[in-house]
């Protein structure tokens, strides 16, 4: 593969000519809008077939300048990343398992047949960014630099082939909470599906999520915040939301989630709460969660919390699950149960680096 045989391209660093002046970016920081923010640099690194990884770039971050016959622009090699960099507690900033995020890159451009990017150069890359705008790291409670890796085709050719050019760009933005608060609804998708067998739902690539649009709309115009996506055989189990994995509390006290059949993403946070959970003495299953059953446990008292969980969303309670007939109701329906802030509390005391990394995922 290419990763292999591609040695690692050194940086070059041309820092902007234009920094934003520090009360600019105070008062940026100070609330900022989940992505509309962005920082002062960018890392560019450009692929050819011929040269493999070259010309790594930390840049000013700046508009590209792409042909319109640019292959991404016609049929969408795209995939990308999200991550955070936290301040630590101790002082300094942290990312949190990189090396997880660059191998589900290259598992998504497998899947695109897009070019093959080693793991340290995509780490190296995200440390570069976070080094040159370490300014841009919030330090507010649940603040975060949010940010963006994603690579696109760059073949200027219309033909459905797998470009021989790609760009790796990583942007960033400061960021606070994706929600705003308190339990959120979720709209239980009968008429749109995501992923199927076979298809492309456990890779993050941007076609995935313009997919998604439409029924995440839906989900809106039935007051819903968010969209929960069935199975495509039979639309009858859970698989995911638009951009966040689903868990339930069962009454045995287990922690339930859909497992990764290849027609979700494999979430790093995830996978983060079923270690830290299972550590912590509780049970974990993953398992097909039938939705019917769901209603019917919500009502019961089986299925005790509900919460969504990923990079932006991190850990954010349920209240109820809405479909065409009813709703399934967790706890109040509008606070987090206890069990799903315990776990919340537990993810981010590690993030900000309030406990013991046991696992060494702070970078
Ligand atoms: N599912 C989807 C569809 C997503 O977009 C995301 C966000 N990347 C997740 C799940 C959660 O993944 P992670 O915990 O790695 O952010």
């Amino acid at each position: 593969d290419v990763a292999s045989r591609t040695s690692l391209p050194n940086f070059t660093i041309e820092p902007t000519t234009t920094p934003t002046d520090a009360a600019t970016r105070e008062a940026l920081l100070a609330k900022p809008v989940f992505g509309r923010v962005f920082t002062d640099h960018m890392v560019v690194v450009r692929y050819s077939d011929e040269k493999g990884w070259h010309d790594a770039k930390v840049t000013a971050r700046r508009p590209l300048s792409i042909d319109p016959a640019a292959s991404v622009l016609h049929y969408a090699q795209e995939i990308f990343e999200g991550m955070k960099a936290y301040r630590l507690e101790t002082g300094g900033i942290a990312t949190f398992r990189p090396e997880a995020n660059a191998r589900r890159f290259r598992d998504s451009a497998a899947r695109m047949a897009m070019a093959d990017l080693p793991e340290e150069l995509f780490v190296e890359a995200v440390d570069q960014l976070v080094r040159i705008d370490a300014d841009w790291v919030p330090h507010g409670e649940g603040q975060s630099l949010y940010l963006r890796p994603f690579m696109i085709s760059d073949d200027v050719f219309l033909g459905v082939k797998p470009a021989s050019e790609y760009l790796f760009i990583v942007i960033a933005c400061p960021v606070g909470a994706y929600f705003s608060g308190g339990a959120v609804s979720v709209w239980v998708s009968e008429a749109y599906t995501r992923a199927a067998p076979g298809g492309t739902g456990a890779a993050k690539c941007g076609g995935n999520y313009a997919a998604s649009l439409v029924a995440q709309s839906e989900a809106k115009a039935h007051g819903c915040d968010q969209v929960l996506f069935l199975d495509s055989r039979e639309r009858r189990f859970i698989e995911e939301m638009g951009g966040m994995n689903v868990m339930l509390l069962r009454d045995d006290d287990t922690l339930v989630t859909p497992p990764l059949t290849g027609t979700i993403l494999p979430g790093i946070t995830r996978a983060s709460i079923l270690t830290l959970a299972a550590e912590s003495g509780m049970k974990v299953e993953e398992v097909p969660l039938d939705i019917n059953e769901v209603f019917e446990g919500a009502a019961s008292g089986r299925y005790r919390e509900a919460f969504a969980c990923g990079t932006a969303a991190v850990v954010t309670p349920i209240g109820r699950f809405r479909r065409t007939e009813g709703e399934a109701v967790f706890g109040d329906g509008k606070t987090s149960g206890q069990v799903t802030l315990k776990l919340k509390t537990m993810l981010t005391d590690l993030q900000a680096g309030r406990s013991n990394d046991a696992q060494g995922w702070v970078h």
